[in-house]
C-alpha cells in the first residue's frame, strides 16, 4: 500500500522573475505522470503550492512533496542563531526576516546578518550584488571563521552537492534554501495539521515534505528526459521515480535511511538508499496515468472516431529501453532516431560485370582500349590507378580504381589480346554507382518509433550500425474468463466451450512483437483478483476477454469497479459491446467482449494502436481500400458496423452469411473487415465499400 496518492517535485530557484517563456533556471513542479508546470517566481509557486495542498486537504489525498534545497544546516547552526535545536525553529526564523519579491529579496543581508552570530566572518558567502555587504564577503576563500563545518553530514555523502553557505555562482544552492525555507514555513503554519517535515518530524499527516537532489540520479535523468528544458526533465523524471519507489512500497526503507544523528540537519532523499532508488529509476518507466482511461463526463454512445482519439491520447510508453544487437532488431521499437554510421555505398562502385575505364563525354563510336592486366572485384581492389586511355575488368560491386568513371556492360565488349573493343553508345558514368547515393554518412534512416521488419534490419546492417537502442518488449498477459471454458486438450461437456479467445488473442499480440503469455480463470471474484494481480506484477497489459458487462456473473467489469479503475466504454460499434477499459495496480486492462468476434473486432481496433503506443511505437491506423460491394445492405444510423467479408474473384467484396458475433469460422472464411459508417446507409452491390485486409491488422 502506498504512502501517498501523489508525488510532487519542486525545483526551486533563489533567482528573481524569470518572465513569461518558460526557461531554465525558473521554478518547475511537476507531479508523477502529469506534465511539468512552469512558475516564473517564488510568489507563483507559493501560490501554486498553498491552492494545491488546499486542494489535496479538501480531498483527503495524501501528497509527497519533495523540494531541491537543504531543509537544514549543519548541527549547531541553529541553535547559534535561534537559540532553540528544533531545525524548525530556524523555518521560523527565516520567515520573519525574508523579504521576498519577483524582482528582488534580501537573502544576501540575512546572510549578513547571521554571519554577524558567528566568529570570524563567515559561515556564509558569495555577495552576489553590486553593492558590498559588510560581513558577507564574495569569496569562499575570504573566510576566517571555522565556526561550522563546511558540509551537512548528507552532503559529504552526495557527491558533487554543494555547501549550503554558497549563496551565488554557478550551481549554488545557498539562495535557494534561505528564500525556500520561509515560503516551507509559511505553507507549514497554514495548513498546520496536516503537514509534515521530514526527517525532522514522523510523517503521520497527509502532506510531506521531503528533501530532494535530482542529481542523485543525474544519468537516469539524462537517459529519460526528453524535455528540452533540463530543469522540467528533471522533476518529471525524479516525480515519477518517487512515485514508482512508493507504489513498490519501497519509500518507507528509503525514508528510514537516515542516521539518527542526521536527523536535526536534513537529509536528502534517496541518500543511503542509492541502490533502491536508482532501481526505481531504471526498473520501469511510466506506467500510465491512474484512471486514464477516463471517459469525459455525459458521453453516452461514444463513436468510435472519438473513442480511438481519447485512447490515443491516454497512451504513452511504458516499456525501458536497450541497446539490440541489430540482427536482433526485427519486430523491435526503436528508441531513437538512427543514422548512418557510413554512407551506402561507401565507395563508387560498379553496377555490373564489364570493364573500367575514364570517360568525358557521350560517345556513339565504337572505342577500342588497351587492357590492363588484373581486375578489380567485390572485397579485392585493383591495386593501381587506370590511366586515361586504358581500361581494366570491374566485377559487381567493386570498387572503380582511380582514374575509372564509366564502366561498359561486359555484354557490349569484346576482349581480344590484350585490346578491349567496346561497343556504343555509352555515357561517362555509365553503369557505376556514386558513393553515398543511396545514403549519405550522418543521415536519419530510420525513426525513433519505428517497428523494425527484416529490410529494415538490413539497411541498419548496410549503413554500419552494430547496435540500436530499443524498447523493451512489451509483456501482454492474455486472461480469459468464464466458468464454462475448457482449454484444448480437456475433456468437455455440453455445458462447456473450448476457450477460443485466449489462443486468438494471445497469437495477435504475438504478431504485434509482444511477449504474452496466457491464463484462464472463471467466473469467482478471488481467484480473478489473484490472477490480475499476477498480471500487474509481471506484465505490462492485460488483456481479458468475457465478462465485461454488466450482469451478475460479469466479474471483470464488477472488480475493476470495486478495487481498480474502470471506465465501461459503451463505443457504437458492431460487433464489439461492451468494452471495459481499466487499470489493475496501475496496469491498464483492455476488458474484451466474451464473444469471439467482438473480441477480435475490438482488439483489433482498440488494443492494437493502443498497445503499440505504450511499446514505443506510433499508434497505428489501419490501412483500408474502397471497393465494390457484392452485396445488399441497409444499415441504420449510430454505430460503425464491422462486416466479415473476403475479396471475390470478381474483385468485389462479399460478407460472411451470418453477423452474429459467436460464429467464430466466419473469422477464419474472411480475409478481412466491411467498415460501414456510423451514419445510416443503404449498400447496393457495386457500391464502393472500405475494406480492411486483416493484413493492416498483423493479426
Ligand atoms: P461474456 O462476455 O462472458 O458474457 O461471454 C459472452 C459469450 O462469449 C458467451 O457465450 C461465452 O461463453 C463466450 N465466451 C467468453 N469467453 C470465451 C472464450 N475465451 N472463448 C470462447 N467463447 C467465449
Ligand atoms: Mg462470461
Amino acid at each position: 500500500m502506498s504512502l501517498f496518492d501523489t508525488h510532487i517535485m519542486v525545483d526551486w530557484s533563489g533567482g528573481n522573475d524569470t518572465g513569461a517563456k518558460p526557461r531554465k533556471d525558473a521554478i518547475w513542479i511537476c507531479e508523477a505522470d502529469q506534465e511539468p508546470v512552469y512558475l516564473r517566481n517564488r510568489v507563483l509557486a507559493e501560490d501554486w503550492l498553498n491552492t494545491r495542498i488546499s486542494a489535496a486537504v479538501d480531498a483527503g489525498e495524501r501528497l509527497c512533496i519533495g523540494f531541491d534545497f537543504a531543509f537544514g544546516y549543519p548541527d549547531g547552526f541553529c541553535e547559534t542563531v535561534t537559540g532553540h535545536k528544533d531545525p524548525l525553529a530556524l523555518w521560523a526564523w527565516l520567515e520573519e526576516r525574508m523579504k521576498d519579491a519577483p524582482e528582488a529579496n534580501s537573502r544576501f543581508d540575512i546572510g549578513a546578518e547571521i554571519n554577524q552570530l558567528f566568529d570570524g566572518i563567515g559561515p556564509f558567502w558569495g555577495n552576489g550584488l553590486k553593492r558590498d555587504i559588510e560581513g558577507l564577503p564574495r569569496k569562499g576563500n575570504d573566510r576566517t571563521g571555522r565556526a561550522m563545518p563546511e558540509r551537512r553530514h548528507v552532503e559529504t555523502l552526495a557527491r558533487g552537492a554543494f555547501a549550503v553557505w554558497q549563496l551565488s555562482g554557478a550551481g549554488a544552492v545557498g539562495g535557494q534554501v534561505l528564500t525556500g525555507l520561509p515560503v516551507l514555513s509559511r505553507l507549514r503554519r497554514q495548513f498546520a495539521e496536516h503537514v509534515s517535515v521530514w526527517p525532522f518530524e514522523k510523517l503521520d499527516s497527509s502532506i510531506a515534505f521531503v528533501e530532494i537532489w535530482p542529481s542523485l540520479i543525474s544519468a537516469e535523468i539524462a537517459e529519460q528526459a526528453t524535455d528540452p528544458i533540463k530543469d522540467a526533465g528533471q522533476v518529471r523524471v525524479i516525480a515519477n521515480v518517487v512515485a514508482r519507489l512508493d507504489q513498490a512500497d519501497k519509500l518507507q526503507t528509503v525514508l528510514d535511511s537516515v542516521p539518527e544523528e542526521s536527523r536535526r540537519e536534513g537529509w536528502i532523499l534517496g541518500v543511503g538508499a542509492e541502490d533502491i532508488f536508482r532501481a526505481a529509476a531504471t526498473a520501469r518507466p511510466d506506467r500510465l496515468p491512474s484512471n486514464c482511461f477516463a471517459l469525459p463526463p455525459g458521453v453516452d454512445w461514444t463513436p468510435v472516431d472519438e473513442a480511438l482519439n481519447l485512447l490515443h491520447a491516454a497512451m504513452r510508453p511504458v516499456v525501458a529501453q536497450e541497446d539490440c544487437p541489430i540482427a536482433d532488431c526485427g519486430g523491435r521499437v526503436l528508441a531513437e532516431d538512427i543514422c548512418a554510421v557510413r554512407s551506402h555505398p561507401p565507395a563508387p562502385n560498379s553496377a555490373v560485370d564489364g570493364y573500367g575505364f575514364h570517360l568525358d563525354e557521350v560517345s556513339g563510336k565504337t572505342v577500342i582500349l588497351p587492357l590492363m592486366k588484373g581486375r578489380s572485384a567485390a572485397g579485392v581492389p585493383f591495386d593501381s590507378a587506370v590511366p586515361n586511355g586504358q581500361a581494366v575488368q570491374v566485377l559487381t560491386g567493386a570498387i572503380l580504381p582511380d582514374g575509372v568513371n564509366t564502366v561498359a556492360l561486359q555484354e557490349d565488349t569484346v576482349v581480344s589480346g590484350n585490346h578491349i573493343t567496346i561497343q556504343g553508345p555509352i555515357k561517362p558514368g555509365a553503369n557505376t554507382r556514386d558513393a553515398g547515393e543511396d545514403v549519405r554518412a550522418g543521415e536519419v534512416v530510420l525513426s525513433k518509433g519505428r517497428r523494425m521488419n527484416g529490410c529494415d534490419v538490413g539497411l541498419l546492417s548496410a549503413v554500419g550500425c552494430d547496435f540500436a537502442k530499443v524498447f523493451g518488449r512489451l509483456r501482454i498477459r492474455v486472461i480469459s474468463t468464464g466458468d464454462e471454458l475448457r482449454s484444448p486438450g480437456e475433456v468437455a461437456a455440453d455445458h462447456q466451450v473450448y476457450d477460443a479467445n485466449g489462443p486468438m488473442l494471445a497469437r495477435m499480440a504475438k504478431n504485434w512483437g509482444y511477449e504474452v503469455s496466457t491464463v484462464r480463470v472463471g467466473d469467482d471474484r478471488t481467484a480473478m483478483r489473484q490472477v490480475f494481480t499476477e498480471a500487474a506484477n509481471e506484465t505490462d497489459a492485460i488483456l481479458t476477454s468475457g465478462g465485461a458487462s454488466s450482469g451478475a456473473e460479469d466479474h471483470v467489469s464488477a472488480l475493476l469497479a470495486e478495487e481498480g479503475h474502470i471506465s465501461s466504454w459503451r463505443v457504437a460499434l458492431k460487433p464489439g459491446r461492451p468494452l471495459a477499459l481499466g487499470q489493475w495496480q496501475g496496469v491498464p486492462i483492455f476488458g474484451l467482449p466474451g464473444n469471439p468476434v467482438a473480441a477480435f473486432v475490438c482488439a483489433a481496433l482498440f488494443a492494437r494502436p493502443a498497445l503499440s503506443v505504450m511499446a514505443g511505437g506510433a499508434w497505428l491506423e489501419p490501412q483500408g481500400f474502397w471497393v465494390p460491394s457484392g452485396f445488399a445492405k441497409r444499415k441504420k444510423d449510430g454505430r460503425r458496423e464491422y462486416l466479415r467479408a473476403r475479396i471475390a474473384e470478381d474483385g468485389r467484396a462479399e460478407v460472411f452469411a451470418s453477423e452474429g458475433s459467436g460464429r467464430i469460422s466466419g473469422l477464419s472464411w474472411a480475409t478481412g473487415l466491411v467498415e460501414l459508417p456510423h451514419e445510416g446507409i443503404t449498400v447496393e452491390p457495386g457500391d464502393l465499400v472500405r475494406f480492411i485486409p486483416f493484413a493492416s491488422f498483423d493479426q
